[in-house]
């Protein structure tokens, strides 16, 4: 490729991304304003608007933090002992309240040889919210995500296993993409900002998955103690 054809490949994705970004804050600000003027001229209504101006103002709030988290440069990783277990517990924890409403079950297994290791929490943290929160929304009656860990020589696999709708091939080759999502609230930002964490921190990812079965996804990490 040509440097003047990589440098219009180059404008051309930034320039689908400025779209998208600005598509996807539009609408949530079009529906905010709109509430706040029903609301100026129905003060009686005003409480019902609420919840939904602040679930906009959220969704908003969430593509800025993705936006924020794809442009920090990779020598920002600041690496530090990490204690997996700990992180993995407050992960279910803090994604907990979700699985009591919808009857789901998170379960976690750590291969025993698992010793601290140097990452960065913060990205790990992340990475895995995005992950088993996918997981979970993914998820129907009696759904079920598992967390494995396992240590293979200096790689450490994380494995992110449910057993929700799965994804069909055509599916599977759209993630990653910005602004892909199949959910009414979803952004379409999380798995292409969870892949920019994982090179950040020299992994991979990897996702299996069978329509109507469920889907597995595999993050290997440097294991360096
Ligand atoms: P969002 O969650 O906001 O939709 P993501 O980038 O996290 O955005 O995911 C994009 C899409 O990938 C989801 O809308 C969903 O269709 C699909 N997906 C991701 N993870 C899973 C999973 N574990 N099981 C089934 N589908 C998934
Ligand atoms: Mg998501």
């Amino acid at each position: 490729m040509s440097l003047l054809e990589e440098k219009s490949r180059q404008l051309s994705i930034i320039t689908q991304m400025a779209a998208g970004v600005a598509h996807e804050i539009k609408n949530p600000l079009t529906a905010i304003k709109g509430f706040l003027q029903i609301g100026a001229a129905n003060p009686d209504l005003r409480d019902s608007y609420h919840d939904i101006i602040l679930d906009e103002v959220n969704r908003i709030e969430s593509i800025v933090q993705d936006f924020m988290m794809l442009s920090k440069p990779k020598s920002s990783v600041q690496l530090e002992y990490v204690n997996l277990e700990a992180i993995i517990s407050y992960v279910s924890r803090l994604l907990d309240p979700d699985s009591s409403s919808k009857e789901v079950m998170i379960y976690h297994s750590c291969d025993s040889n698992l010793k601290g290791f140097y990452s960065e929490p913060k990205r790990l943290k992340q990475i895995l919210i995005n992950l088993v929160a996918n997981a979970m929304e993914s998820l129907g009656k009696d759904g079920e995500v598992q967390i494995e860990t396992v240590v293979q020589d200096d790689e450490l696999i994380i494995s992110v296993i449910d057993n929700g709708h799965g994804l069909s091939e055509q599916e599977l080759s759209k993630l990653g993409e910005p602004f892909y999502t199949t959910k009414e609230k979803g952004t379409g930002l999380g798995i292409m900002v969870t892949k920019k964490m994982i090179d950040d921190l020299d992994g991979q990812i990897r996702y299996q998955s069978s329509k109507g079965e469920g889907t597995c996804v595999t993050v290997r990490l440097p294991y360096k103690t």
